[in-house]
């Protein structure tokens, strides 16, 4: 599992725009008939959210302007830049870790299984591409047997063999 990136599927599985945007749209459409995963999704996104307004309300006084105080009080605004800078940067990077997360646990499958339901011959658990005519084989780059044998959760399998799924007719277009 990727920790920067989420990875949908073997980089040397390389499917054109519209395909790429037409499985994704699929993968959105199951992830939300899901609702174990539009949770999850939802607490992890807003995980960093908290953080920021806990840590802000917990310190509130590191982003306060100070007063130079005397006969002509000047407000220094440096240290308050400087705290809210940082602690911006901050957030962006938990952000970014929060949603790669959030992406790897409660989407990448979707897209998988998609793919699976496409054709696509790509190992559920490390979307590495499987050798297209013994797609039950145990997945060469992780182990993992090609089809759902070892997955855990029953939700998965159940996505993964959905027969509505089958159905990749796109009416949009
Ligand atoms: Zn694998």
């Amino acid at each position: 599992m990727n920790h920067l990136w989420p990875v949908f599927h073997d980089p040397a599985y390389q499917p054109s725009l519209p395909e790429r945007l037409s499985f994704h749209w699929q993968a959105n459409l199951r992830m939300l008939r899901s609702p174990r995963d539009m949770v999850l999704f939802t607490l992890i996104s807003f995980a960093p959210l908290a953080l920021l307004f806990g840590f802000m309300t917990l310190f509130p006084g590191l982003y306060t302007a100070t007063s130079t105080g005397g006969a002509t009080p000047t407000i220094d605004m440096a240290p308050l830049m400087f705290t809210t800078v940082v602690t911006f940067m901050i957030f962006l990077v938990l952000q970014h870790l929060a949603f790669v997360l959030a992406m790897n646990l409660t989407y990448t499958h979707h897209v998988r299984a998609e793919l699976r339901a496409r054709g696509v011959p790509v190992c559920p658990r490390c979307a590495n591409l499987l050798p297209p005519h013994t797609p039950e084989a145990a997945c060469p780059e992780c182990g993992g047997a090609g089809s759902s044998a070892t997955m855990r959760d029953s939700d998965r399998t159940a996505s993964i063999d959905d027969p509505a799924a089958h159905d990749s007719e796109d009416p949009s277009r």
